[in-house]
């Protein structure tokens, strides 16, 4: 087969302990999945009907120690450190008992948000992707094979410059990760490849170009990295 260019790279991530790469498909982040970061942004905490879903293209991942570019277009970037999942089985329909063999290994990630694009987004009842996929939107470590083991209770924390901003177990999800992974394969067909950005503790909060950020799922993943100024 024949391109009028070459096909662009497929995203990759690396896989903890090994010189093999995590191919990424998609990347699904769940919004308000924790009851006090949904009270700091104005919202009453609820489990609600269904979790509230939107997406970010594969090629914003940010891994290998690269440091992802200070967006353009706002005066108003935030951290979100959320723990990720990434699925080697996928399909539609899935039974949440049976959504963790879908689950290849863990990751700590951060659901960099333009804020400001996403309020007036609000305001307006329009989409929320210019705040949320937009190029280098999505840095995350390696990923640690689960071998059998799960998130259960862990912490996950991130820092900004030293100072420690968000932390939370990972118990104080609303929705689940076997949840999650039944509820988004009732909108789509899940495939191996798929990372899915599980939510955000409190205490979200800006980012300034050269600010060095560090994250840890305990006893998991570390990611580390500074906002490049542009140029
Ligand atoms: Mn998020």
């Amino acid at each position: 087969m024949s391109h009028p260019f070459p096909p662009p790279p497929a995203a990759t991530v690396p896989i903890a302990g090994s010189t093999d790469r995590f191919p990424v498909h998609r990347i699904y982040c769940v919004g308000r999945n924790y009851a006090e970061h949904a009270r700091e942004m104005g919202n009453v905490p609820e489990k609600g009907a269904a979790p509230v879903f939107f997406m970010k293209p594969a090629d914003a991942v940010v891994s290998d120690g690269r440091d992802p570019l200070f967006p353009s277009a706002t005066q108003n970037l935030h951290h979100e450190v959320e723990l990720v999942v990434a699925l080697s089985g996928g399909g539609a329909d899935i039974d949440p008992a049976q959504a963790l063999d879908l689950v290849y290994g863990y990751a700590v990630g951060v659901d960099l948000t333009r804020r400001d694009l996403q309020a007036a987004a609000k305001a307006k009842g329009n989409p929320w992707d210019i705040a949320k996929g937009f190029d280098d939107s999505a840095p995350i470590s390696a990923i640690v094979p689960a071998g059998g083991r799960h998130p259960v209770d862990e912490r996950l924390a991130i820092s900004v410059n030293g100072i420690e901003k968000q932390s939370t177990q990972v118990s104080e999800m609303l929705w689940t990760v076997p949840e999650i992974i039944a509820e988004l394969s009732k909108l789509y067909r899940l495939q191996p490849g798929d990372l899915i950005y599980t939510g955000t503790p409190a205490g979200v909060g800006p980012l300034a170009p050269c600010d060095r950020v560090e994250c840890r799922l305990e006893g998991w993943a570390e990611l580390a990295f500074t906002m490049v100024l542009r140029a």
